[in-house]
């Protein structure tokens, strides 16, 4: 008789997006003349940037002749893409990151989710509250926590995201090995100051810890003095993971190409206390499960750091930046106290009632669709999270309607 892993049996169903367009359905059903605007998703709308587009063809034409065509290309990405990773996102912002601490591939999901296997299966996990669920996840999966008791898994250490801290959490009382932190942050829009990664950077060399640091949404940071990278804080590439996405920076979640970053620098440690490269485990472990990521899209990826491709990425954040700045200015208007949307494409609105009836209200009332707070943990009831992903008219539509609806 084949057994399963029963850890799959401890996840708690996530009906948050299943329950979102449950509802959103049976709306329109009963309201068929009223168009609902949905500000609820965390897709991109606009497409990819015409260099990427070029190179994507470029790189088709290329497979299409002997001379040029590719086969299995390196599993931890060409050398092109990995060195204009290493120049453009860490030289030129003073980290010492090489090419070959680069692990290109396809998609930040799978890299969050899959690190943990190097790590041993009884460590100790603090992970933020609200979050984005694969961190927790995939982590129930390999047995590191128990039952979920009240929407919270035994053993894990949350790190609360509150308006008394203004959604960055400070490092716990409580020792953790592993510690995931996202910033600018999914669901809330926050971001970490220098001094308060330094702080996170301080705890983890204590503990002989290691941070993965998520910043898939580094590329919406306007303001000079926040940090892009934990790289940019003394010590931690002795701590740090860092993760990256194409998928917000250049429009390609359905395009598919992100890296992971771990430095040659990081250690972690066997039963008896020796010392292991984290980053020979994770060559391991790439190369043996993943075999690279498709060569013209990898050429797509590449054009981002042209001068044209830095432009052209820039207006896509930029227009939706705009966007955000529309929604925060709006909800605030209205009386809300919000967070994100300055550096970030996420605004994280405290409703000061329950998330699912400030849903309902906004779906019945505006026909605008948002994402209940509770959706992302215990921290996001009595809030809302609104995305700048859509179009500008979409924007000012629904804006108007919530302000009608709300006044
Ligand atoms: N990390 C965070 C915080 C995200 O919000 C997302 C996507 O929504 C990802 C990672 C996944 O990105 P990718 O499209 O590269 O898998």
């Amino acid at each position: 008789m084949i057994r399963i892993n029963e850890n799959f049996t401890k996840l708690k169903a996530s009906y948050l997006f299943s329950d979102i367009a449950r509802r959103v359905s049976s709306y329109v059903a009963a309201n068929p003349t009223k168009p609902v605007i949905r500000l609820g998703i965390g897709d991109v709308t606009e497409p990819l940037p015409p260099v990427c587009v070029e190179a994507l063809h470029a790189g088709a034409d290329e497979m299409a002749r002997r001379e040029t065509f590719k086969g299995y290309g390196p599993e931890q990405g060409y050398a092109f893409l990995r060195e204009a990773i290493a120049q453009h996102d860490y030289t030129a912002r003073g980290c010492a990151i090489q090419a070959d601490e680069i692990f290109v591939s396809d998609g930040s999901k799978c890299d969050c989710g899959n690190i943990q296997e190097i790590f041993a299966a009884d460590i100790r996990l603090a992970i933020p509250d609200p979050v984005y669920p694969v961190y927790v996840d995939t982590n129930v999966m390999a047995g590191r926590t128990g039952a979920n008791v009240d929407g919270r898994y035994q053993g894990i250490t949350y790190l609360e995201s509150t308006p008394e801290n203004g959604y960055v959490p400070g490092v716990p009382n409580a020792a953790a090995d592993l510690i995931y932190l996202c910033f600018p942050n999914n669901p809330t829009g926050a971001v970490a100051t220098k001094a308060q990664l330094t702080e996170w950077v301080r705890y983890a060399k204590k503990n002989h810890a290691v941070v993965l640091f998520d910043s898939a949404y580094e590329a919406y940071i306007r303001n000079p003095e926040i940090p892009h990278s934990i790289y940019e804080i003394e010590g931690a590439r002795e701590v740090a993971i860092e993760f990256r996405s194409f998928s917000k920076t250049a429009g390609f979640t359905g395009t598919r190409c992100a890296y992971t970053v771990v430095p040659k620098s990081l250690m972690g440690y066997d039963a008896a206390g020796n010392a292991h490269s984290l980053h020979a485990l994770w060559t391991r472990r790439h190369t043996t499960k993943f075999n690279g990521v498709a060569y013209p899209i990898q050429k797509a990826a590449a054009a981002i750091y042209t001068d044209a491709g830095k432009q052209q990425t820039r207006a896509l954040i930029d227009f939706y930046l705009a966007n955000a700045r529309l929604i925060r200015e709006a909800m605030t208007k209205l009386g809300f106290k919000c967070i994100g949307g300055d550096n970030a494409p996420y605004i994280w609105v405290n409703t000061g009632r329950d998330s699912w009836e400030f849903f309902d209200l906004l779906l019945n009332q505006a026909q605008v669709v948002c994402t209940p707070g509770a959706g992302f943990g215990k921290c996001g009831e009595g809030h809302v999270r609104i995305s700048a992903f859509n179009s500008r008219e979409n924007v000012e539509t629904a804006l108007q309607r919530i302000a009608q609806a709300l006044k």
